[in-house]
């Protein structure tokens, strides 16, 4: 798919939802009448040997849609269909110029509708509600509103909602609203970021993104429940649902991680076109610590990063786990072994006399040496 220069997609993702079978409906639907409608194509061009008119199939696909046994097509409102329609003629013309050009290429093809993965709206079906809400023909469902209410001020082209394989739902608005245009126009920045236990994240730009105040609940709430075990007699009833408590707060804590993270994600992507982050000795960073809770959170954020990272086509380096970050002076280079002791927050380098946060100079290394690494890597290329 093709927009021009100002066009923006920004995603978002639905909370859990009981009615998210309703959205599973809909685009399997949606996923019946592509391959009905690529049917006819098709059967058309046996018969006549053209492509059937688009206006033709959006006829005859209205004319299946008023018959009894179809009736569910309607939950996919007419937009939608013209959506699927306009996107088989796409597939089509795309295929004539290839073929023209002598590119090796296939036409459209049926799917498996429970590959099918989305269903796109243009200007019906879909509404923007206050408190990071959406509803979806007239069905309600929570979003992450990484975006601060933007969506619901926007002018929206289109909303396409999309199924990933995990049965996650997400949310893409395709708009031309100047409202967006600031960051693209300005460019995304590059940042390292260097990872805590109180500053989740220190970013070379000197900002600090504090761990939310649930984590260090979370932390004790767990500790509380695990005692609260600890005093039941196996067995008896007491500990069977004191077990359930501890594993309660477990996925209470880890939901509200997990949706953090994605907020935090979404965040800094559409902020940073380039993100160096270390790779982390999760270990070693456990025993530091001592809190078992944090073994998998920061793997997971790292995921999560990634993942988001690849739509908004933001790059994630990873830096070697043995570059001393935080041992080397950023502003010459002095490596400095005294401040591996982690006691020290903050020092001032013997050799040029700069004054740094532990955190901070950490972070710009780790962002310097993401620079080493991509300026290597073109040099490979062009080589
Ligand atoms: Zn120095």
């Amino acid at each position: 798919m093709c927009y021009n220069d100002v066009m923006r997609t920004l995603t978002v993702k639905l909370y859990n939802s009981d009615d998210f079978g309703y959205l599973s409906d809909m685009i399997n639907i949606a996923g019946i009448i592509y391959n009905t409608a690529l049917t006819i194509i098709q059967n058309h061009y046996t018969e006549t040997g053209k492509l059937l008119d688009k206006y033709e199939l959006q006829k005859q696909l209205r004319g299946l849609r008023n018959v009894d046994e179809n009736h569910h097509w309607r939950y996919v409102g007419s937009q939608a269909v013209q959506e699927i329609t306009d996107r088989i003629y796409r597939a089509y013309r795309l295929f004539f110029t290839n073929r023209e050009k002598g590119v090796k290429c296939s036409p459209p093809r049926r799917r498996k509708v429970k590959k099918y993965k989305s269903v796109t709206y243009k200007q019906a079906g879909y509404k923007f509600l206050p408190d990071g809400r959406i509803s979806i023909n007239g069905h309600i469902y929570r979003y992450w509103d990484s975006y601060d209410g933007l969506l619901e001020r926007i002018e929206i082209k289109t909303v396409t909602v999309k199924r990933s394989i995990l049965g996650e739902f997400f949310v893409y608005v395709t708009t031309d609203s100047p409202a967006t245009m600031r960051e693209a126009r300005d460019g995304r920045g590059e940042v390292g970021m260097d990872f805590g236990l109180k500053m989740f994240l220190t970013l070379s730009d000197g900002s600090v993104i504090r761990s939310p105040e649930f984590f260090r609940q979370g932390v004790a709430d767990i500790r509380k429940a695990s005692r609260a075990l600890s005093r039941k007699v196996m067995g008896s009833n007491g500990y069977e649902s004191a077990l359930k408590a501890l594993y309660r707060r477990h996925q209470d804590i880890a939901n509200r991680r997990r949706d953090w993270f994605w907020k935090l994600s979404h965040e800094l992507c559409s902020r940073y076109g380039v993100i160096a982050i270390e790779d982390l000795n999760i270990k070693g960073m456990a025993r530091m610590w001592g809190r078992k809770v944090h073994d998998y959170a920061f793997s997971e954020f790292v995921e999560i990063l990634e993942w988001c990272a690849r739509k908004y086509g933001t790059r994630v380096i990873r830096i070697g786990r043995y570059y001393p970050s935080s041992q080397t002076c950023s502003a010459c280079g002095h490596v400095w072994p005294s401040t591996k002791d982690l006691s020290i927050r903050e020092w001032t380098c013997p050799e040029c006399g700069v004054y740094h946060d532990r955190d901070v100079n950490a972070a710009v290394n780790i962002l310097a040496e993401a620079k080493r690494i991509m300026n290597r890597m073109e040099q490979a290329k062009d080589a």
